[in-house]
């Protein structure tokens, strides 16, 4: 039996080690099991890529993937996924803001059956209010307007049975919605419920620009509510061009206006 863990790592200088650390503490308790880390560097611009490097040198079971430049979290979790070998993969932060303790509980899981094992947040320490705020408002709009039960509270940390794996990656979608789709492709899912850490070091990557992408992204993928929006839209605007021209030929025979109204 074989785990992958894919971890996604933008400038995360401060955090790689101690996370490294911390897995390998946890996976080497766990019997009859044998491991392999995924980094995939996201186009990091700080030392992340030189520590990577070392810690692949001294250890044969970390692999690492360096991005050409920054793709965003989403692609590097898709590329850990496609090079990853295990019989599950467990997709998670590098900075232990999901705590690495949880992925034994993970594994039970998937020994009883399990094909999704969603990390799921009952606290969420280090994170604003208007972060929590906003995604709590999303989430819900998201579970109105999409055919997807995106299940509440849970992120990018799971695991997924091989066969999920496969699936997700030879998906047609050019840009996949991680989160959408691992609980779209169905199988068996469940839940392991977890206090979500601060960061151990450094700064969120999230950047505004980048949470209202992946918010797109999600809405996009998942819902034809963008496009009947538009739809809609169009047909509205369609009809009030006509009244208004109308209403322009009128006021032009009744003399209120003058000159040519075409
Ligand atoms: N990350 C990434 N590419 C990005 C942004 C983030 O690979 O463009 C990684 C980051 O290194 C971390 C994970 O995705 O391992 C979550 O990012 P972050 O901790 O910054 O987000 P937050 O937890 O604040 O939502
Ligand atoms: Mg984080």
């Amino acid at each position: 039996m074989k785990i992958s863990l894919v971890i996604p790592c933008y400038n995360e200088e401060a955090t790689v080690e101690t996370f490294y650390g911390a897995a390998t503490t946890v996976l080497n308790e766990i019997e009859d099991l044998s491991y392999e880390m995924i980094f995939v560097n996201d186009g990091s611009r700080d030392s992340t890529r030189q520590k990577l490097k070392e810690l692949a040198e001294k250890d044969e079971r970390v692999k690492v993937v360096n991005f050409s430049r920054n793709f965003g979290q989403q692609a590097a979790i898709l590329c850990g996924f496609r090079v990853c070998t295990g019989d599950c993969a467990v997709e998670l932060d590098c900075d232990l803001q999901d705590p690495v303790e949880i992925i034994p509980k993970m594994i039970e899981k998937w020994k009883e059956g399990y094909d999704v094992v969603h990390g799921r947040r009952i606290a969420r320490k280090g994170e604003t209010f208007f972060k929590k705020a906003t995604a709590s408002y999303y989430y819900k709009k998201l579970a109105n307007v999409s055919s997807i039960d995106l299940p509440r509270n849970t992120g990018d940390f799971k695991l997924l049975d091989r066969r999920v794996v496969d699936i997700i990656i030879n998906l047609p979608e050019h840009n996949k919605y991680l989160r959408g789709l691992e609980s779209w492709v169905g199988f068996k899912q469940t839940f392991v419920d977890y206090e979500r850490n601060e960061r151990i070091a450094g700064e969120t990557h999230y950047t505004m620009k980048k949470m209202i992408n992946l918010a797109k992204a999600g809405l996009i993928s998942n819902s034809f509510y963008p496009l009947s929006f538009s739809l809609k839209f169009g047909i509205f605007g369609g009809v009030l061009s006509v009244l208004g021209y109308i209403a322009l030929i009128f006021l032009a025979a009744f003399g209120v206006i003058s000159g040519p109204v075409w």
